[in-house]
């Protein structure tokens, strides 16, 4: 390489550590030998990847630009500096912090930025597509704060505002958090809005799943309706695994606060500056092109799924990911992720509202098109993988001709992965 950059180099890791080496080379394998169709996941550009593999990484750099507790932090400073400018930017925002570890620690920050232990959070409920950070037991949120949950009508399986107001009347939350992972159409923001402000509430949205929809301009925005917008940056918006908050100005020094000292200590400078880079490809015309398709995308094969037997939860999708319930097919959603498996689909069993399964077993799947969408894949491609899915959940493993079904599925995977490469050799 010309460039003085010192960066990914294979061979240094396959010299020092064959056996790491293999699993990286494998999973690279896995990734164009199949089909992901997890909705949280999606491919990186070879841009962000370089970020993330850079010497950023070493850096110590407590604090924030410009504020720091460690000297050398002029470089990282940049970095930074140009990623809250490129956040605040692309979403219209007053304040931007791009520190946060994951989505959950951007949450937890935004937790301890507006509450106390023990205030009541209204937050949507884990088993009609709430996050564990929206009040589970076994998480800090429902641990040490006093959660109250909402969800969806059973007739519509669209969000309950009607339910969302009474309980807000009626518990008075300290913060309403807005936002899902496995809940495929638009949140109406002005109705929590008015509802938050009725109860004198902190209205937060967790858009970690959409919120790379938002950047491209495909779905409406959260941050003119929220005090604070949290989500995570390797999902639709395919930037490196990490989590971002963006807040109005008011709000600023509670959030950086409670990320950085209260809930963490030093930020990692290569993802912060990977955020930059993947803020950077979200602000571009294809990435609109882009977040167009993955919409498109997910309603094509919805509706495929549709074709296949298979019942579409609240009748549709709005966004890049649908849930469907495969009961009418005989399976169980566990099942149906391990027949999928056995054909090299990958994709996850969820609970759908009002599941009479437990969650371990569930009655619906989660698909999601960020991936194969970034693959370049578009509607004929999801009829035929919609096809694909239906003819797996039907074959049955251990019989002969269920196993010869997997094996065929499988095969047309890779006809259909070949064509449309996850990071191509060249
Ligand atoms: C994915 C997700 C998170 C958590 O993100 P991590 O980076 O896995 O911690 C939080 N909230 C919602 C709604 C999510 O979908």
């Amino acid at each position: 390489m010309n460039t003085p950059f010192w960066g990914p180099d294979f061979d240094s890791l396959a010299a020092t550590d064959p056996e790491i080496a293999d699993v990286v080379l494998g999973e690279l394998d896995r990734l164009r030998g199949g089909l992901q169709l997890i909705a949280s996941e999606n491919f990186t550009s070879p841009a962000v990847l370089a970020a993330l593999g850079s010497t950023l990484s070493n850096k110590y750099a407590e604090g924030y630009p410009g504020r720091r507790y460690y000297g050398g932090c002029a470089q990282v400073d940049v970095a930074e500096e140009i990623g809250i400018a490129r956040a605040k930017e692309l979403f219209g925002a007053e304040h931007a912090n791009l520190q946060p570890h994951s989505g959950a620690s951007a949450n937890l920050a935004a937790y301890a930025a507006f509450c106390q232990p023990g205030d009541v959070v209204l937050a949507m409920d884990l088993k009609q597509g709430g996050h564990l950070t929206h009040g589970s037991k076994v998480n800090f949120s429902g641990r040490w704060f006093e959660p109250v949950s909402y969800g969806v009508r059973q007739d519509t399986e669209l969000i309950d505002y009607d339910q969302v107001r009474d309980l807000a009347l009626a518990h008075r939350p300290r913060m309403i958090v807005a936002g899902a992972t496995a809940y495929p159409r638009l949140i109406d923001f002005s109705a929590f809005r008015a509802i938050a402000d009725e109860v004198d509430a902190i209205l937060m949205v967790d858009a970690a799943h959409f919120i790379g929809l938002v950047a491209g301009k495909v779905i409406p925005s959260p941050v003119p309706f929220a005090d604070v917008v949290t989500f995570t940056t390797h999902k639709v918006l395919r930037g490196p695994r990490g989590g971002m908050i963006v807040s109005r100005a008011e709000h600023a020094k509670a959030i950086d606060k409670a990320v950085f000292p209260f809930s963490q200590g030093g930020p990692l400078m290569h993802a912060v500056a990977a955020k930059a880079v993947a803020l950077k490809e979200a602000a571009s015309s294809e990435y609109q092109g882009y977040a167009t398709q993955v919409v498109a995308n997910a309603a094509a094969l919805a509706k495929g799924l549709e074709v296949e037997g298979m019942r579409v939860v609240s009748g549709g999708t709005d966004t890049h990911l649908a849930l469907l319930d495969v009961r009418p097919l005989d399976v169980t959603g566990a099942e149906a992720e391990r027949r999928c498996g056995a054909a090299d689909i990958t994709l996850n069993k969820n609970a759908i509202p009002f599941d009479p399964a437990p969650p371990a077993t569930a009655s619906g799947i989660r698909i999601g098109s960020p991936s194969v969408t970034t693959q370049g894949m578009t509607e004929p491609e999801m009829a035929e993988i919609a096809r694909l899915i239906g003819r797996a959940v039907r074959a049955e493993p251990g019989t002969g001709s269920g196993d010869a079904d997997h094996a065929a599925v499988a095969e047309a995977v890779r006809t259909i992965a070949a064509a449309h490469p996850a990071y191509p050799r060249d």
